[in-house]
């Protein structure tokens, strides 16, 4: 998983160059840490499947990927995409974004990557508006209600 281990950093460094006001910052820890839980995830999923393809081993049992395989293959494929949108939206917090094709870090306005020249189509901005950005919504809250506690 060379790609999401690159995005990663790219990520980390994102966090680490940024010095801004509390508000940005709390919107990046929550993001990150949403990402960070659905990393887990997909740990927890490769398990599953190194457990599966062991135990067809040790039955002496064919290890071509079956359905129950597929099944945990798909939802690493969906938690990939939720961590890559995550990604884009810590980076479009700094004005950038990565390039849809090379996977470049990316100034956010341009219209061409100037590494591999690929036209960049309009990602989506507010992750909030989809689905899993409910639960970003709701951990928003908690933490608002404790920052008011605290001042
Ligand atoms: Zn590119």
């Amino acid at each position: 998983m060379d790609f999401l281990n690159k995005l990663s950093n790219i990520a980390s460094e994102t966090y680490k160059k940024t010095s801004k006001k509390t508000g940005e910052l709390a919107k990046e820890a929550k993001i990150r840490m949403k990402m960070n839980e659905d990393k887990g995830s997909i740990k927890d999923l490769y398990e599953e499947i190194g457990k599966i393809v062991y135990q067809k081993y040790v039955k002496n049992e064919d290890l071509s990927i079956k359905d129950d395989l597929n099944s945990y293959c798909s939802q690493i494929d969906e938690l990939s995409n939720k961590i890559e949108k995550a990604l884009d939206e810590l980076l479009s917090l700094k004005g950038k974004r990565i390039c849809q094709n090379c996977h470049e870090e990316i100034e956010s306005n341009v219209k061409y990557c100037p590494s591999c020249g690929a036209e960049q189509a309009d990602i989506i901005e507010k992750v909030e508006d989809k689905d899993d950005g409910k639960e970003l919504q709701e951990i928003e809250i908690v933490e608002d209600d404790k920052e008011n506690k605290e001042e």
